[in-house]
């Protein structure tokens, strides 16, 4: 089997004296869509942004597409990452929060090539056109002079979507992307987030949308109080759980 796009193995992860991520272990093969659901207080964006090097870990290893996250390797030896090189890595990784967090005084074009042109600095037209491409991918190419607070907040987080997609991720985490979102909004950005994933993008995506897990999501994993209770496809875990802290929880959100 090829790399996977992801691969944790005993993440472990500590604020202080308070450890929030006790050893995790899985892998996301590349085209997969991993819908990762658990209680609050859990772990789980904790666990996207060690991914997304927002967040150091204390122990274990976090690959992304073959890179170890954070170190790079020379013979037997592993070497921490400088600045500019972390920056490199975690562009391989996208990011969408539940705050959509795009900036006011942008349009929503300028808000989708900030990164490509300001960070990567790349060719503004070429980042204009695909920005724009980008646009019409969420089904805002209409709306590409319109500035935040001009668009509803299903349309700023597909802005949002569009901007993280700039980057050209190689894998995108999603965490809770439509919980701050009005009810008649959530759909929207859902069908966003399935057609990227029927074109084959990588993705965890934090949900509690059990429709959305079933399905477009590959597999399933069921985190509690840091630590993967319970991993499998959407109908094993959602309709037949083994476990009973998911069984407690899933009782608690169908
Ligand atoms: P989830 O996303 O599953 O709700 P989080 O990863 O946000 O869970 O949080 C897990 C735990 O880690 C919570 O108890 C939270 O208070 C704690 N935590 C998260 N970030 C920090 C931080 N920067 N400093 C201290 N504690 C934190
Ligand atoms: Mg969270």
């Amino acid at each position: 089997m090829s790399e996977p796009m992801l691969r944790a193995r005993n993440v472990h992860k500590s604020f202080g004296h308070l450890e929030i991520l006790k050893g995790i272990s899985l892998e996301v093969q590349a085209g997969q869509v991993a819908c990762l659901l658990g209680p609050s207080g859990s772990g789980k964006s904790t666990f996207l942004r060690c991914i997304n090097h927002l967040e150091k870990i204390n122990d274990g290893e976090l690959w992304v597409a073959g890179e170890r996250i954070g170190y790079r390797r020379s013979g037997n030896k592993l070497h921490e990452l400088k600045e500019n090189q972390t920056a490199k890595q975690r562009a391989a990784v996208g990011m969408v929060f539940q705050q959509f967090n795009l900036f006011p005084h942008r349009t929503a074009l300028e808000n989708v090539i900030e990164g490509p042109v300001v960070v990567q600095k790349r060719n503004k037209a070429q980042a204009l056109r695909e920005g724009m491409e980008l646009l019409d991918r969420v089904g805002l190419a209409d709306k590409y002079k319109h500035y935040p607070a001009q668009l509803s907040g299903g349309q700023q987080q597909r802005v949002a979507i569009a901007r993280a997609l700039a980057l050209k991720p190689r894998l995108m985490l999603f965490d809770e992307p439509t919980s701050a979102l009005d009810p008649e909004l959530v759909g929207e950005v859902l069908d966003v987030m399935g057609s990227l994933a029927a074109s084959g993008m990588t993705m965890i995506v934090v949900t509690h949308e059990m429709g959305f897990a079933k399905e477009v999501g590959d597999v399933v994993h069921f985190m509690a109080d840091g630590q993967l209770v319970e991993s499998g496809s959407p109908t094993q875990v959602l309709e037949n759980p083994r476990e009973p802290r998911t069984q407690a929880f899933l009782s608690k959100v169908l």
